[in-house]
């Protein structure tokens, strides 16, 4: 950070002060990781200084040669990891992969889609009314049974023969149960729908097979590859074949202009590691990390929506604590554990305080904690949540969080 400093020792302060705060704290959020310092250094570098819009080997500027190599090397990778026909690594975010799935299919301020409801497990760009996805389509959507919590494909298929859509999307931010993306694609097939499955929190678990995956199975996948792919912040789309022009025209020219190249350098080097053996232990240990947080969370007498997990993350369900997701988030947080709020399946209060929490193992997983930790890391968790306005017991937590973390590099050794 030696010219950072001179430059601008504001921004130098506060990214020495945030590292401290991810090196002491323990990172819960689901949809977060930590990258290796290879992704950093190529999404620091000096690929940001180039324009280069189009596809490589159809530029529209001069001077792409080797970014057109670093693109080919992601698309490949990419399609070797998850095992797909096509792949495009230019969407700035999952939101846009998912905008440019919605303009290759659907007609604007026409066409019908469907989604599962923000507040029971999907995503603002899956539809909601203050998303563009809510405001240019007509959207209907589904939630989780109420008893089970989960998803009931009885209930989907009904709705899609009535409502006819053009395309529906499966793939949620805060369901932590299994889905099954072949019950999706049967169900709009049968109603000559599209099925687009958004896997970004799960891109990891489906690429080393520790969740059944969506590629080759639904028309179209997109991803961010910051969750657990363990890459830079962005977006892919992966299909076969016979949709890749479509594909490619809707995320250029149809939705972006010049691609941001040093992310795309950046995804190439998360996609070679997620392409190591290493990646699927990973993969698997965070699943088995959920499981153990989970359970100790039970144990101590917390809720869990739907019963558990099959996945990287779980819903505490605080209804019956008394206390709010913000209420617990803001606790925890003073504590050094690092969670967000979340609306449950019944929810009575509104966004910004919610009845939940959501908490997911990705990132603590990266550090290399296992079951022994999550044992710990839940017990902590339970203590805050027994009185939330108990300043002592914070302060004692917060304490036992720095003692916990500190052995846990955020670069573990070689990456
Ligand atoms: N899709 C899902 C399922 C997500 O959970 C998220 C973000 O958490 C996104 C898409 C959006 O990704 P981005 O924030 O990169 O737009």
């Amino acid at each position: 950070m030696l010219y950072l400093k001179k430059t601008d020792p504001e921004i130098a302060d506060l990214l020495e002060k945030e590292r401290q705060r991810q090196i002491q704290g323990l990172e819960l959020v689901a949809s977060e990781n930590l990258v290796s310092k290879a992704v950093l250094e190529a999404m620091g570098s000096i690929f940001t200084n180039k324009y280069a819009e189009g596809y490589p080997g159809k530029r529209y500027y001069g001077g792409c040669g080797f970014y057109d190599i670093a693109e080919d090397l992601a698309r490949e990778r990419m399609k070797k990891l998850f095992g797909a026909e096509h792949a495009n690594v230019q969407p700035h975010s999952g939101t846009q992969a998912n905008m440019a799935i919605y303009f290759a299919t659907m007609e604007c301020g026409k066409d019908r889609m469907m989604s599962m409801s923000l507040s029971q497990g999907g995503h603002l760009s899956h539809g909601s009314p203050v998303s563009f996805s809510g405001k240019m389509y007509q959207v209907t959507q589904y939630g989780v049974d109420l008893e089970t919590e989960m998803l009931d494909y009885g209930v989907v298929e009904e709705m899609a023969r009535k409502v006819r859509p053009r395309l529906i999307v499966c793939g949620a931010s805060a369901y932590p149960r299994e889905i099954d993306f072949k019950a999706f694609q049967e169900i709009a097939e049968g109603v000559d729908a599209k099925c687009m499955a958004d896997i970004a929190h799960i891109a990891g678990l489906c690429a080393t097979g520790v969740h059944n995956t969506s590629v080759g199975v639904v028309d179209f996948t997109t991803t961010t590859t910051h969750k657990t792919l363990r890459g830079p912040r962005g977006g892919a789309i992966l299909c076969d074949s016979e949709y890749a022009q479509m594909v490619d025209k809707a995320v250029f020219p149809g939705m972006q202009g010049g691609p941001l190249m040093h992310t795309i350098a950046a995804k190439a080097v998360c996609l070679k590691e997620a392409l190591q053996p290493s990646f699927r232990e990973y993969n698997r240990q965070i699943v088995k990390n959920a499981r153990r947080l989970a359970g100790t969370l039970a144990d101590a007498g917390l809720r869990l929506v739907s019963g558990g997990t099959d996945n990287h993350l779980m819903l505490i369900d605080l209804t019956e604590t008394q206390i709010t997701g913000l209420e617990a988030e803001v606790a925890l947080g003073k504590a050094g554990i690092t969670v967000n709020k979340n609306t449950i399946p019944r929810e009575t209060r509104s966004p910004f305080i919610t009845s939940g929490l959501r908490i997911g193992t990705p990132a603590i997983t990266t550090r290399g904690m296992k079951e022994p930790e999550m044992e710990q890391i839940g017990t902590l968790i339970a203590r805050v949540l027994r009185d939330v306005h108990d300043e002592t017991t914070i302060k004692q937590v917060k304490d036992e969080v720095i003692a916990l973390a500190s052995p846990f590099p955020i670069h573990p050794e070689g990456t």
